[in-house]
């Protein structure tokens, strides 16, 4: 058990479950309101999913795209929101682009937090896109800046699977945006953070949600909340019967986030007092490459190379925004592989996080390498005839420029990854596969986490199956259903909401008939609810 502050309280204002980008900014502008606030994490590290991330923040019309010129505005956003998503959420996603530029003013107003713009387009050719994005990231933390604190945060996705600390250098992306959050909110002096508080049960006083029942390496503790809860502790994406029930495509192994830390309890826990879900179904999907250690690698911006499924055949654009693949993908039936060349020396010619390592996945079986492209079909079993005929079709759209099947390269998303320098032909997201040998490398479906969980209101209050809100009880990212439905609209969208509603959830908190003076604490009967059987 680590503080930031000193430990032994327990009863606070606010309790803040999970730690990840939403956690932590509810938590820093609780403390910075004056309450006093605990982040309870049930790992030993802060950070969740939100450290791997590249923390882009689709967080529309704020003074970060006004200071890079960019003519982004909320009504665009607005525009571009109801185009992507449809109606779902509307009331939420109003409140979203409302509260978007306070939040980010009243973040940056902390020395500690500073962001700044990065070209990232938006993922949909539709009214009020932004083809240079309009996602934002924090700016690198130097390391010295965090001190003692600098142990707490999660190290990057290759690091952390690895068991290795952080590197030399800044805190970039994701531990940046972790690392800032947390040091302004040391800096309030009202906050605490307690790891390896696993929350599994919530306490409630004459129906409102008054604490937490939590497991920590001395035993079970019970946290009160004066004035509420704010359950923003991820998915279910690490919780493999969850997903079954829910029929979540992809699987727990192949999911992007911790291994084991999110696993939905708290979801369970919120339906037992009566609370409703929606879009359990849902993930934030993307392709991932089977890795040797059989974890994916999330797989995006490919250079060069396409996809086939069991026919031989392409079945999309491979340059699509990730999500969009992985739901075509979670409708091809059997493998999917990654056909390319050797033009990169036969590493993959895409990212992958963590990195895929060619020999290691060629002697684990899930690449195969072949001189000729009949011998690679074999190995893959695809028919010898359908690939070799891809392949001669693909190299003929790689002539031209332009990609009849599936229209590659004709989106600013699909050239955002390729050098145009580097292209020899027309269009540079058409490289010819001709460069033997040539590699298959078997893909999964993955996911950078589940979107489906509680439904809550503007204010991100828990609501009930009357559409009541559950008093006391809010959350935020991805312990909450998205108002985004089934869409991914841009690069950065879950942390943005999540950070929207993790703000919104406590500065309901922080009106006055929320919490003390509301006398919502003290005389009921108290009783704890957890759900059945923990994983
Ligand atoms: P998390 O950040 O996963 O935090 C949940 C925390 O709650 C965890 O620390 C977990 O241990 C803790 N917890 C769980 N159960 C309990 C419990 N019972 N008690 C106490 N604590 C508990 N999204 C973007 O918006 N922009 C990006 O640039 C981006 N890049 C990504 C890059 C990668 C490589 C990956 C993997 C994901 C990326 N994503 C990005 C997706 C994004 O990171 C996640 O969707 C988002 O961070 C989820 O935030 P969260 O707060 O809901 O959960």
């Amino acid at each position: 058990m680590r503080g930031v502050r000193s430990e032994g309280d327990t009863t606070y204002d606010v309790i803040v479950v999970g730690s990840g980008a939403g956690a932590m900014t509810g938590a820093l502008l609780a403390a910075a309101d004056g309450l006093d606030t605990v982040v309870l994490e049930r790992t030993a590290l802060l950070g969740g999913t939100s450290a791997y991330s590249g923390a882009a923040c689709w967080l529309p019309g704020t003074q970060v795209q006004e200071r890079a010129d960019l003519g982004d505005s909320t009504e665009s956003a607005r525009a571009y929101l109801r185009a992507v998503v449809g109606d779902a959420g509307e009331d939420r996603r109003e409140a979203f682009l409302r509260h978007a530029p306070e939040l980010v003013a009243r973040l940056e107003k902390d020395p500690a937090v500073e962001f700044e713009f990065q070209a990232f387009p938006d993922y949909f050719a539709a009214p009020g896109r932004m083809d240079v994005g309009r996602s934002f990231i924090p700016c690198d933390l130097p390391a010295e800046e965090l001190g003692d604190l600098l142990p707490l945060v999660r190290p990057a996705l290759d690091r952390d699977r690895e068991g290795l600390g952080h590197p030399e250098g800044p805190l970039v992306m994701g531990r940046a945006l972790i690392g800032r959050l947390l040091l302004a909110a040391s800096r309030t002096g009202n906050a605490t953070v307690r790891t390896e508080h696993r929350v599994t049960g919530l306490i409630t006083e004459d129906g409102r949600v008054t604490g937490v029942e939590a497991e920590t390496p001395d035993g079970t503790v019970t946290l009160r909340a004066r004035r509420g809860v704010l359950l923003a502790a991820g998915g279910f994406e690490g919780n493999a019967a969850l997903r079954a029930e829910h029929k979540v495509a992809g699987s727990a192994r192949w999911s992007m986030a911790p291994g084991g830390a999110t696993t939905g309890d708290l979801m369970r826990a919120a339906v037992e007092l009566g609370a409703a879900t929606d879009l359990l179904d849902q993930a934030w999907w993307c392709p991932g490459t089977e890795l040797h250690d059989g974890k994916a690698g999330f797989t995006l911006g490919l250079r060069s190379g396409f996809f086939v499924d069991t026919t031989g055949r392409r079945f999309a654009n491979e340059s699509l925004p990730y999500d969009r693949m992985g739901r075509i993908m979670a409708t091809v039936p059997g493998p999917v592989h990654f056909i390319f060349d050797s033009r990169e020396g036969g590493a993959l010619p895409a990212l992958c996080l963590p990195p895929a390592e060619p020999e290691k996945n060629l002697a684990a079986g899930n690449w195969v390498k072949a001189d000729t492209l009949e011998e690679l079909a074999e190995l893959i079993n695809v028919p010898v005839d359908a690939l070799t005929d891809t392949v001669a079709r693909f190299n003929g759209h790689a002539a031209t420029g332009t990609d009849t099947d599936h229209h590659r390269g004709e989106d600013p998303y699909d050239r955002f990854f390729v050098d145009p320098r580097d292209a020899s032909g027309p269009n540079p997201c058409l490289v010819p596969l001709d460069r033997p040998p040539y590699y298959a490398a078997r893909l999964v479906l993955s996911d950078l986490g589940t979107k489906g969980g509680l439904r809550t209101d503007v204010h991100a209050r828990v609501l009930d199956t009357d559409g009541q809100p559950v008093p006391g009880l809010y959350a935020a990212g991805n312990t909450s259903a998205s108002f985004t439905g089934g869409a991914y609209p841009g690069p950065g969208l879950p942390i943005g909401s999540a950070m929207v509603f993790a703000s919104l959830a406590v500065r309901d908190m922080a009106l006055p008939a929320s919490g003390i003076s509301g006398g919502a604490v003290g005389g009921g009967r108290s009783t704890v609810t957890a759900p059945p059987g923990q994983d």
